[in-house]
């Protein structure tokens, strides 16, 4: 069972600002925001890294792109534009291992590589 800070926002035991959520997603406002918009698109399904995504969750990475979409559409950045970002492990600076996508916009975003 995992004991990451995002599988205790999905279950309630910590409180976080959610913007959107179905059966198999939830997504929520990102505590140290890097842009006027930083909203988190997590699956409810505990998947560790990008590295950990098997074949038959597919359709549940897709769902979270559609997700962001429309949080993008909700938070009225659709037509400026925004950037989706998955970190993975250490080059990818990842420090929480429940598997996430950034949705950073409402500005002008910058330098990809950091
Ligand atoms: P990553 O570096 O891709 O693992 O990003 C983890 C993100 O989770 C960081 O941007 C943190 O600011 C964010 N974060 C950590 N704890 C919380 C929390 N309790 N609520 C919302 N966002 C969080």
């Amino acid at each position: 069972m995992s004991d990451t800070i995002f599988s205790k926002i999905i279950n309630r035991e910590l409180p976080a600002d959610i913007v959107y959520e179905d059966d198999q997603l939830l997504a929520f406002r990102d505590i140290n925001p890097q842009a006027p918009v930083h909203v988190l698109v997590i699956p409810k399904a505990e998947i560790a890294t990008v590295n950990d995504i098997e074949a038959g969750q597919a359709e549940l990475i897709g769902k979270m792109v559609l997700a962001a979409q429309k949080i993008a559409a909700d938070e009225g950045i659709a037509d400026d534009g925004y950037r989706l970002v998955f970190n993975c492990n250490q080059h990818g600076c990842q420090v929480v291992f429940h598997l996430h996508m950034h949705l950073l916009g409402g500005k002008q975003l910058r330098g990809l590589a950091g």
